[in-house]
């Protein structure tokens, strides 16, 4: 019936996630509340994990990436499952130390890395700095060197593939904030400078080609013109990068429409194209390094609210209103968004009504989505929207002062809180 692997009906025909009653998960725990499930995340991890056994000798790590849900849970999770970190502010690289997370394990991405982080980062252990620019570069190196030490780098480097859902396009893309241009000779440069710079250590390149990709043909693109550019290094500088990263953008399932490959599939490719370019340029097979962030969570995770009011505006459309919207999924006011979005109250009933699924906020573009079929939906049914698990929380605010839900993590029956919901207090908290 749900195409989500952790989803299913139950005999009084309410909506289950990893064996719990949604309604009685609204209940326990309040609307509106963000509910994930373990085991689809753990075996997501795996499944990363395992391909880079299976097709790449393990030579290899994936690295969640945390922005797209980044809280002390997720971070242990990753830990357990042998995952390294990919982190974007100085907030994140705290919630990793705050979690125990093996510190040099975790890349620092990011295009304006401020002074007080790069220090920050430096005292916590961070393993790896993707620089994005040559300031970064030169202020990366000072700090390193007033702090006596010496640090590992890596280069965003813009590969010229840009990826969308369904195409991508081979050239341009010089028009990025990210990184550093190839076809500029931008690149280059920033390497050759390295050289001479005493408290960095040049040894991997990055590339990030896009996101919420279904195809893995640009993957592949993306990774032969990196080796092609570790070997121009090569060959000019005499130095040999080690060390690919290849970023993360692995599609996943938010409707019918969208049709994710299995996510081993990618390293399947990918690594036939890194041996075979390495074997052409006659270089090492370099150590890879992904970053999966959608595809970990994304599909494991749902929102629950409960309907307020209904309103039916004949030939025009049916507003539903929920307890929650743009402050805790912002996605469709940002981006139009698709989302499957049940009636947990009678999921096991055919959707016979189009309806505008509509926010709190005084704001009328806070919609979850237009045109959802649903059950037909009463004032007080529990809604529940799907595949919410990545950049909805982490994109969360708290716009007309509304305290962001709560999160729990369902395992097998089992339910427990990994984030509380916010309360009043939390509001004024920093308020003088
Ligand atoms: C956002 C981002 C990711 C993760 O992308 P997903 O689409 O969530 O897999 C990985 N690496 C970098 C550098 C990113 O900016």
């Amino acid at each position: 019936m749900f195409t989500n692997d952790c989803l299913n009906v139950n005999e009084k025909g309410h909506l289950t996630i990893g064996g719990c009653d949604t309604l009685e998960l609204a209940k326990e725990y309040g609307t509106p509340l963000y509910v994930l499930d373990e085991n689809v995340i753990r075996q997501t991890c795996r499944s990363y994990v395992s391909s880079f056994k299976k097709f790449y000798n393990g030579n290899g790590m994936p690295l969640y990436a945390s922005k797209a849900l980044s809280c002390k849970e997720l971070c242990r999770i990753a830990k357990e499952e042998g995952l390294g970190l990919d982190v974007v502010s100085g907030g994140e690289i705290y919630t990793a130390v705050q979690a125990g997370f093996p510190m040099e394990k975790v890349h620092f991405h990011g295009n304006n890395k401020t002074a007080d982080e790069l220090r920050f980062a430096i005292e916590s252990g961070v393993g790896k700095f993707v620089v994005d620019n040559l300031h970064e570069l030169e202020l990366l190196n000072t700090i390193a060197g007033e702090m006596s030490k010496k640090v590992n780098i890596s280069f965003r480097i813009k590969p010229g593939v840009d990826a969308h859902t369904h195409n991508f396009i081979r050239t341009g893309q010089i028009d990025s904030k990210f990184g550093f241009a190839l076809e500029t000779g931008e690149a280059f440069n920033a390497v050759k400078e390295t050289v001479s710079l005493e408290n960095v250590v040049l040894t991997e390149l990055h590339c990030h080609i896009g996101s919420q990709i279904f195809d893995i043909e640009p993957f592949v693109t993306a990774a032969e013109i990196m080796m092609d550019f570790i070997s121009e290094i090569k060959q000019k500088l005499g130095v040999e990068i080690k060390e690919l990263n290849l970023g993360g953008g692995f599609g996943i399932m938010y409707t019918e429409k969208d049709e994710p490959v299995p996510y081993e599939k990618y390293m399947e490719k990918v690594s036939v194209a890194v041996k075979a370019k390495a074997a052409e340029h006659g270089l090492e097979i370099p150590y890879i390094f992904i970053e999966p962030g959608r595809s970990i969570v994304g599909e494991a995770g749902i929102t629950l609210y409960t309907v307020g009011g209904k309103k039916n505006i004949p030939n025009i459309r049916t507003y539903v209103s929920i307890d929650g919207g743009m402050t805790d999924n912002v996605r469709y006011a940002l981006y139009q968004s698709d989302y499957k979005v049940v009636n947990a109250s009678k999921a096991g009933e055919e959707p016979n009504e189009a309806v505008t699924v509509a926010g709190k906020c005084c704001e009328s573009g806070d919609l979850i989505q237009e045109n959802a079929m649903v059950a037909e939906v009463e004032v007080g049914d529990t809604l529940a929207v799907l595949s919410t698990g990545a950049y909805n929380y982490s994109m969360a605010s708290n716009y007309n002062r509304i305290p962001r839900p709560a999160m729990v993590m369902v395992n097998n029956g089992v339910s427990r809180v990994i984030i509380k919901r916010e309360s009043y207090e939390d509001i004024v908290k920093n308020d003088i």
